[in-house]
């Protein structure tokens, strides 16, 4: 791995920091990176200012560990975090940075874990601790003393911590500590706490903010669909079936909508889970490495489980239910476009959401695109082109392997390749719809932008469809059923369908039975003496601007 000039290179870091940044395949420094590495490196406090997923980490963690004496056995520097998953992540990124670094070691501080070897490791001479606030005031109470040779200072996700109410333990770590340290802050945003804080404990900080409109966000595809609450589960799966994502976050905004969503697309057939405050730090571990690793594509997430959850599998943030403010949001679609990869985030908007849609446009600085439910066609594409990738690799060896078995079953049963190639496609679909009609019976109605409903609105918590499947209706006597791909989102009501009919038609109102508009297609009964004719009457009519090219409709 090569790396470009003037890149980390110029930065001035220690040449075993920079040959670990070359080992991880860091090509060039993010914003934060560049601005903050030669502050902190020429001994100024600091406070940095940047979002999720701009690589705040390093921009500590390099010039720290350049200035880290290895060869004495005592604490150099302390890193706080706000929760143990962080305080874990950032004290695996110092081991990574300092690999080749000889006699360093990091110890990570943390609830839930036996004091014992936290303590030992301390005490061999880890010259890194990486501490949640809470577990580090316990180890103070025991040996006052940790802290006396502390150099460096970094309090990581500085407004998550006052969040969670660790302002009196940082009160108490400051004291523990020698006045005399380089004193750094990270924080993605700086309320009136976070200043009192800086004023009080940094001197004289150099102040260095990475704008709202950073890398991160502009690698991130962001896109909107209007959808009414009740209607968010059947949107959220047919968004899935024509999004192409290798790991996907979505967050909804309570403990019950976790377990509803993840529940339902369980049903679909995904492999997904549900993170929220009640599970276990255990149990969350794992499902995090199984996002990792693959053995799970979904997590269904509140803001609080997903905190400093990085995953570069992430593709794709799908916003279920809006986050509470706009920083919210910023702060989950950092969990995607991870180190400048591509990403995409989705965002599902109730009629009235449009305003808090608005602020978060200003807050980043971005239009977000407003994109349409997918329409039966489209998830019909997607659902075979997924069938064939499935099958197209088996394609190059399976005859050697079933070939002779192939010819044995078409010689038994006596029927042709072709019809017992649908049999065993029919078997490995297992009843999915793959055919337009059969995708579209099985699609809801759900409104469009366009044509908003009056409705009452419940919560996501309770917005599992639950609405009973569709039954297919009986066709009335004498009539038949004909389809049209006119539907709502082409402006089409029933009135003009109607319209267009009897005048082209020539028919009387009674001739014609039910109406059906749906959002991409329409269905309308027709007598059925005389449709040939009729259809062929009506070839050339044209509805709201578009052809309207009536057909019979079958099922299937
Ligand atoms: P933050 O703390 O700002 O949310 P992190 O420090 O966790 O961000 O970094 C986010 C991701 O970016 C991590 O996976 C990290 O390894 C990666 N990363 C950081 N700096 C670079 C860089 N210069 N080049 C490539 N990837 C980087
Ligand atoms: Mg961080």
């Amino acid at each position: 791995m090569t790396q470009i000039p003037g890149g980390f290179a110029a930065l001035g870091l220690h040449p075993n920091v920079l040959a670990a940044t070359t080992a991880v395949g860091y090509e060039e420094p993010s914003p934060i990176q560049e601005q903050a590495i030669p502050v902190i490196l020429a001994g100024h406090d600091m406070i940095g200012q940047a979002q999720t997923g701009t690589g705040k980490t390093a921009a500590f963690a390099l010039p720290i560990l350049s200035k880290i004496d290895p060869s004495k056995r005592e604490p150099q520097a302390l890193i706080l975090a706000p929760t143990r998953e962080l305080a874990l992540q950032v004290a695996t990124a110092f081991e990574t940075y300092s690999k080749q670094m000889p006699g360093l070691s990091v110890v990570a501080v943390y609830g839930g874990a036996p004091m014992g070897p936290q303590l030992a490791a301390i005490r061999k001479g880890a010259q890194v601790i990486v501490a949640t606030p809470g577990r580090l005031v316990d180890h103070l109470s025991r040996n006052g003393q940790v802290l006396s040779t502390i150099r460096f200072l970094v309090l990581d996700e500085a407004d998550e911590m006052l969040k969670l109410g660790f302002m009196d333990d940082l009160e108490v770590i400051f004291e523990a500590m020698p006045a005399e340290r380089q004193s750094v802050l990270f924080s993605a945003t700086l309320p009136a706490s976070i200043r009192g804080i800086a004023e009080k404990h940094l001197r004289t900080p150099k102040h260095i903010k990475i704008a709202n409109k950073t890398q991160t966000v502009e690698a991130i595809q962001q896109a909107f669909l209007m959808v009414h609450a009740d209607q968010k589960v059947s949107a959220v799966a047919r968004l899935l079936e024509v999004e192409d994502f290798d790991a996907l976050i979505a967050f909804v905004r309570t403990k019950q909508a976790t377990l509803d969503l993840a529940a339902a697309l369980e049903i679909k057939g995904y492999k997904v889970a549900a993170l929220n405050g009640d599970i276990a730090q255990n149990q969350r571990e794992r499902v995090i490495d199984s996002l990792k690793d693959g053995r799970l594509d979904i997590v269904v997430a509140t803001d609080v489980a997903a905190r400093g959850l990085d995953v570069p599998r992430i593709t794709h943030v799908l916003n279920v239910d809006m986050p509470y403010d706009p920083e919210s949001y910023v702060h989950r679609i950092g969990r995607t476009g991870r180190a400048g990869r591509e990403g995409r985030a989705l965002l599902l908007v109730t009629p009235r959401e449009r305003r808090m849609l608005q602020s978060v446009e200003r807050v980043t600085g971005q239009k977000i695109t407003e994109i349409r439910l997918p329409d039966a066609k489209q998830v019909l594409d997607a659902r075979i082109k997924k069938l064939t990738n499935s099958l197209a690799p088996l394609v190059a060896d399976a005859e050697g392997s079933h070939g002779e078995l192939l010819d044995r079953l078409i010689a038994d049963i006596g029927c042709s390749p072709r019809a017992l190639a649908a049999a065993l496609l029919r078997k490995a679909t297992n009843g999915q719809a793959l055919t337009l009609a059969a995708v579209e019976r099985e699609q809801p109605l759900v409104p469009t932008a366009s044509a908003p409903r009056e409705r009452s609105e419940r919560s996501s918590t309770d917005s599992t469809d639950r609405r009973p499947p569709r039954a297919p209706v009986a066709v009335t006597e004498g009539r038949a059923r004909c389809r049209t791909a006119l539907g709502t989102r082409d402006g089409i009501a029933a009135k003009n369908l109607l319209g267009a009919i009897l005048n082209e038609g020539g028919l009387t109102r009674e001739a014609i039975g039910r109406i059906q508009i749906r959002e991409a297609f329409s269905l309308v009964e027709l007598p059925e003496e005389g449709l040939d004719r009729l259809l062929a009457k009506l070839k050339d009519t044209r509805v709201a601007g578009k052809a309207l090219k009536l057909r019979r409709y079958r099922e299937d």
